[in-house]
């Protein structure tokens, strides 16, 4: 029997639920409009919040720290790898998040995979949000942990449950992004604080979708919620509203020590290109000198948020630059998205197993102008 055939029949069962995904080009420059194979669509598909990817400064640091150190690191940061732009990379994040000390892995999904398996083990317990992301779920498998996964933000459930089983087991670490990616909704920080001191936990937020939108100084949900002081564990991505590609973990000087000397996703992997490193730095440093950028951007998000109110979509609640409708089927979802596209609109439909419930997902950038969102709108309302 061929050992792979099972490879057919489980892309077929794909197909079937209208699960099937594949890659679509964009074609020039990162920004608020792309091109696609067939035409120019304005684009709420991406991630690049503050339109930082395309902007000739980065551009201009990645190029200079390219000609100066090369294309690869060469090596792992214990190694032959590490570079002064790493560290100041590292010193500005610390600086941003008003952290000790901080860590740059080669993406947030390392990050988030290095760090859980570093703190907790066999005789640890993780409790994690249902709708967290999947680096968080895969880092909380893969380190051998307890996981109880407790229903959505719901904190009465995740402290009876601590209250339970906390003291059968050694450590425990509480994880939640603190921007969830597919519902744009914001954890209960606060009260996750509380119960992580009340029960003896650490506590670990995923920053992803926050840094660089949320609190006063783009440092994130942590920042917006006032907690700064507050011990933690923060990761976060430089892919996102920073504009290049890495992750890092923010924290004490004694978590940042230890993930130096236990992250294996950070000790047995190639260090940051120089290219990627400088274009966060150079991210970073806009993302300070240049608030009006992330004011843009809200003043993108609480236009479209009038302008839809009052459409007859099912809106999830959304205290972010993410703002989805729920639709009724998979085979619905591409149905609208497809028709999207069509009208020129570039909002992608998320489907199992990604989420419980098929949406399309709109992200805002600083960079879209208001008639692009104008546009939006009218294309929502003649498809309603
Ligand atoms: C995008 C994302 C990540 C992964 O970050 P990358 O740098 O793209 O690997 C991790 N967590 C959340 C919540 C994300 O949205």
């Amino acid at each position: 029997m061929n050992p792979y055939a099972w490879l057919e029949q489980s892309l077929a069962t794909i197909h079937r639920a209208d699960w099937y995904r594949s890659v679509q080009s964009i074609h020039g420059g990162a920004g608020a409009t792309v091109v696609l194979t067939r035409s120019e669509v304005i684009n709420f598909a991406s991630n690049d919040y503050l339109g930082l990817a395309g902007d000739d400064r980065l551009i201009q640091a990645a190029t200079t720290a390219i000609q100066n150190f090369g294309t690869g690191s060469t090596g792992s940061r214990l190694l032959s790898g590490h570079r002064e732009l790493h560290g100041e990379l590292e010193t500005a994040i610390a600086s941003l998040k008003q952290t000790e000390d901080a860590l740059v892995f080669s993406s947030g999904y390392l990050a988030n995979l290095g760090a859980i398996t570093a703190l907790v083990g066999k005789r640890d317990l993780i409790l994690s949000d249902e709708y967290n992301h999947s680096s968080l779920k895969n880092g909380a498998i893969l380190s051998g942990a307890a996981v109880i996964e407790y229903p959505h933000c719901n904190v009465a459930v995740l402290k009876s449950r601590l209250q339970e089983v906390r003291q059968s087991y050694r450590r425990c670490l509480i994880i939640t992004d603190s921007v969830f990616s597919m519902d744009g909704d914001l954890c209960p920080l606060p009260t996750l604080l509380d119960i992580a001191e009340e029960f003896s936990c650490m506590l670990l937020v995923d920053e992803a979708h926050a840094t660089g939108v949320l609190g006063k100084n783009g440092a994130g949900c942590v920042e917006h919620f006032g907690c700064t002081s507050q011990q933690l564990i923060q990761v976060g991505t430089l892919s996102k509203a920073l504009g290049s590609l890495g992750g890092y973990v923010a924290g004490s000087q004694n978590l940042i020590d230890f993930l130096r000397n236990r992250a294996a996703t950070w000790i047995y992997t190639t260090a940051l290109s120089p290219g990627d490193t400088a274009a966060a730095l150079e991210g970073i440093k806009i993302v300070k000198q240049e608030p009006t950028r992330r004011h843009r951007l809200w003043e993108n998000i609480n236009y479209l948020q009038n302008l839809i109110e009052h459409l007859p979509l099912k809106i999830l609640p959304s205290e972010s630059a993410i703002i989805c409708f729920q639709v009724a089927s998979a085979a619905e979802a591409l149905k609208i998205g497809n028709y999207l596209k069509e009208s020129g609109i570039f909002a992608p439909a998320i489907r199992p197993p990604t989420v419980p419930t098929s949406r399309i997902r709109i992200s805002l950038m600083a960079t879209h102008q208001p008639s692009h969102i104008e546009k939006l709108v009218e294309v929502l309302k003649d498809f309603g």
